[in-house]
């Protein structure tokens, strides 16, 4: 058959990492193609995951400042939540940055073609689109295809009062009682948004701790608030059983700490995300994926199939989209003929949680578990004016050494904005800083940076005196 379509590179997938890599591959000169099966680009992330959350994040953040305010002789009074406006901000939101991808693409030359694509050979890649059939012929692939959410077989999937992220992100209501399964980043920040708005919220969580990637200290303040605010959190307990009933969905638990209900209006299952490896018909271009669905690749992000790349989720843990977009410009790179290499030393992870965790590079239980000779440098925010001056104290920053060297190889936040502020670790990690390049470096004072400055001192001494 001849092919509808010719070009040096296709790109499947149109998320962080596969538009990242058409317009850089653009850019250098690469006569490039996007497959996307959506109609808008922007992939989970910029559609349904990174960014819609972050804006409902934002009422959440608002709303709760408002109340904590009360505290402070500001009343506001009770928020009046139309979910309608909600929607539509979020949705403007989404657009905006949606919208502005496909100008973008337009202004590159990238053709995009909407559809689900799927490899028929090593050089060839078969799209189904609204009009049919597409053949399109390229020299090199880059698989972008992404992850989708775990659906436990447990739950109703077809009662739509059984959600995963995308459907808690729809925000079709706010249930008076919500059921969040699943204690990492997702649901929490899901719950956040839920019980802001007004939601009764219950989390259940099958690990010993919330955020279990994270270091067991960062955690505790948020765990702690998280205790206050919502309904429940039971760790150590999964749901084992689920079904719709006439007044909801009812539940029920094993293991050691069961919540008193058992009956929700919705439940959301946020339990983890599964790659799209075995969905594209890698096998017909003799591409390897993993029995879970992953696509293992080299530091030049090459598959075992030396003219097709593979970026993002699909490649691998941390399933994050800074990971995908720095993939993505070594991949096509190598596509335009130069030399790239993926060599980042350390990629942040935040939970955008109230308050925040971010953590970066060494974790302390890794350092153990390893047997690093490490040391740890801790400025709790009880000691930092800013933080006073917003009622925020039970946050605190650490980072972590190299005992030897007194590189810095590892760091962790606690409190508002942690997210905004982990990048300074990540760059000094990257930058091969000792614990004196950090202490030595002028932070703006009243701020939270400054405790990333103080943490160094701690550490090397210099401050000890923190009460
Ligand atoms: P994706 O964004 O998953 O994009 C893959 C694209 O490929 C999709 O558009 C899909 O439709 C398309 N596709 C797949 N198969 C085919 C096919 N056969 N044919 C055509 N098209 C296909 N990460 C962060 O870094 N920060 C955050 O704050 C954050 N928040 C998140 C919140 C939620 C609720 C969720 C679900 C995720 C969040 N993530 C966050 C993770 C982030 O969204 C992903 O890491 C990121 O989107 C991965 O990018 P990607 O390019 O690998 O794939």
């Amino acid at each position: 058959r001849k092919p509808d379509i010719e070009c040096k590179l296709v790109v499947l997938g149109s998320g962080p990492g596969g538009y990242t890599a058409a317009f850089r591959a653009a850019d250098l000169g690469v006569d490039t193609v996007l497959v996307e099966r959506y109609a808008t680009l922007g992939g989970v992330c910029l559609n349904v995951g990174c960014i819609p959350s972050k804006a409902l994040l934002h009422a959440a953040e608002v709303i709760e400042e408002a109340e904590a305010m009360a505290a402070h002789g500001v009343s506001f009074g009770k928020p009046k939540i139309d979910l309608d406006g909600l929607r539509d901000f979020k949705g403007k939101v989404v657009g905006k940055l949606t919208g502005g991808l496909a100008g973008m693409a337009r202004q590159r030359k990238v053709r995009t073609v909407q559809g689900v694509g799927s490899f028929v050979s090593p050089n060839e890649m078969e799209v189904r689109t609204a009009e049919g059939s597409r053949l399109i012929r390229f020299e090199y692939a880059i698989i972008a295809a992404g992850s989708q959410a775990v659906r436990l077989p447990a739950f109703p999937w077809d009662d739509e009062r059984v959600m995963d992220s995308t459907g808690a992100l729809e925000l079709k209501d706010v249930p008076p009682r919500l059921l969040v399964v699943g204690g990492g980043i997702i649901g929490l920040e899901m719950a956040t948004v839920y019980s802001a708005l007004g939601s009764e919220v219950t989390v259940v969580e099958f690990m010993d701790q919330l955020i279990p990637g994270a270091d067991a200290d960062l955690v505790k303040p948020l765990a702690q608030r998280l205790g206050k605010k919502l309904k429940g959190v039971h760790l150590k307990t999964k749901v084992v059983e689920a079904k719709a009933v006439k007044k909801g969905i009812e539940v029920k638990y094993e293991g050691e700490s069961i919540p008193e209900t058992a009956l929700f209006d919705r439940v959301l299952v946020a339990v983890g995300r599964s790659p799209n490896g075995h969905k594209i018909g890698a096998d017909k271009a003799g591409v390897a994926v993993t029995e879970r669905g992953f696509i293992d690749v080299d530091t030049q992000l090459r598959t075992n199939v030396p003219h097709i790349f593979a970026i993002g989720d699909v490649v691998g843990q941390p399933m994050l989209a800074h990971k995908a977009t720095h993939e993505a410009r070594v991949a096509a790179e190598v596509v335009a003929g130069l030399k790239s290499h993926f060599d980042a030393r350390v990629i942040p992870s935040v939970a955008y949680t109230d308050p925040e965790i971010a953590w970066v590079g060494v974790t302390e239980r890794e350092a153990k578990e390893k047997g690093l000779k490490v040391g740890v440098g801790k400025f709790p925010w009880a000691a930092s004016g800013r933080a006073i001056g917003i009622d925020r104290t039970e946050g605190f920053t650490k980072l972590v050494f190299d005992e030897e060297t007194h590189r810095v190889v590892g760091g962790g936040i606690v409190g508002p904005r942690a997210g905004d502020l982990i990048s300074e670790i990540a760059l000094a990690i990257e930058m091969g800083a000792e614990a004196a390049d950090i202490g030595l470096t002028i932070h703006p004072h009243p701020t939270l940076s400054e405790s990333v400055g103080m943490a160094a001192e701690v550490y090397e001494g210099t401050v000890t005196d923190l009460y």
